[in-house]
């Protein structure tokens, strides 16, 4: 979805920029295989940049509001870095208990307010759909940090920007998905980005942190298989990306569920052992113990890359939306 106008300066052609200049960013559904191709080619020349020069000024004079109402370290600071390391300004609202918000002011109301200082707003929020409803009310682009136990679009793409740096490929692959599926918005934007590829998906879950059924239903939809599992030993030894997630403490109105299910999964240096050797363990972090310190070591262990490639990815996004890639 495109916001309704972006600004008086010049437009570029939208094929610099693949057609991302001044698109809201909601969903990975609006990923295209030539899109993601896009992105993932202007991340590796950010890539470059940032290790040859460390900034660049292809954002000048651009602003970009962080408006936070969910915690946050890595895409947080990872959006500021991407934003200032291309010679932007950013507005970072990481706490809104010190913004109007906390006197009550609507969604819309501070998408409105914002836009008129900022060129694009990088919105987290524990509401569903939260993103794609500023998108109504803005005119500015609004990228999605995350809406709840929805979708986390910017993640994903760094996800699969990972798989493919790290495997050489993205289709035909076996990826497992490990931990708390039923609140884990990373898995569920995930599955969807790779649906398509000839991906088997095996989903490892205690039965209470399942798959959701919509997403389930993508996958056979799309033609794809995936299968269920509660034991991590029944595939381990199969696949290619095994990606880890945290069990999502907030998420739970009962807490005694929490605690049952919390240390349902521990990957260690013993289970990797039945891994295969060409293989990566990613994690969209934090971890609180489902990951053990000892894996790190190995070589196989993606995941600080993998936060790594999160900042040449918000690099890109933002100058593709800004049109500016
Ligand atoms: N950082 C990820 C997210 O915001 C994963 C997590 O919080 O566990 O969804």
């Amino acid at each position: 979805m495109k916001a309704r106008s972006t600004s008086d300066r010049p437009r570029p052609a939208d094929n610099t920029t693949n057609g991302l200049y001044g698109q809201h960013i909601l969903s990975v559904r609006q990923f295209t295989p030539e899109v993601l191709e896009y992105i993932f080619g202007v991340a590796d020349e950010m890539r470059t940049l940032v290790e040859r020069f460390g900034s660049a000024d292809l954002l000048q004079g651009q602003i970009m509001a962080n408006l936070f109402y969910e915690p946050s370290t890595r895409t947080s600071s990872s959006f500021m870095a991407a934003m200032q390391r291309l010679g932007g300004q950013v507005i970072p609202i990481n706490s809104v208990k010190f913004s109007s918000v906390s006197k009550g002011e609507s969604l819309a109301d501070t998408v409105r307010t914002l836009e008129c200082y900022a060129d694009v707003i990088v919105l987290r929020h524990y509401e569903v759909g939260a993103a794609a409803e500023a998108a109504r009310w803005a005119h500015k682009p609004i990228i999605n940090a995350g809406d709840g136990v929805g979708e986390h679009p910017t993640q994903a793409l760094l996800d699969a920007y990972t798989i493919r740096r790290e495997l050489g490929r993205l289709d035909n692959l076996t990826v497992a998905m490990l931990g708390d599926l039923r609140f884990g918005r990373t898995v569920h934007s995930l599955t969807r980005l790779l649906l398509r590829r000839g991906i088997t998906f095996r989903f490892v879950s205690p039965r209470l942190l399942r798959m959701p059924d919509e997403i389930r239903q993508e996958v056979t939809g799309a033609g794809d298989t995936f299968t269920e599992h509660e034991d991590v030993h029944e595939i381990i030894g199969e696949v290619d990306v095994l990606y880890v997630t945290r069990v999502q403490k907030e998420r739970f109105t009962d807490l005694a569920e929490y605690e049952r299910v919390k240390d349902s999964y521990i990957i260690t240096p013993e289970l990797l052992r039945e891994a295969k050797e060409q293989m990566i363990v990613m994690h969209p972090l934090p971890r609180v113990g489902e990951i053990t310190y000892e894996v790190d070591e190995d070589p196989r262990a993606a995941y600080f890359r993998q936060m790594q490639n999160g900042l040449y990815i918000r690099m890109a996004l933002l100058a593709a939306v800004l049109g500016r890639a």
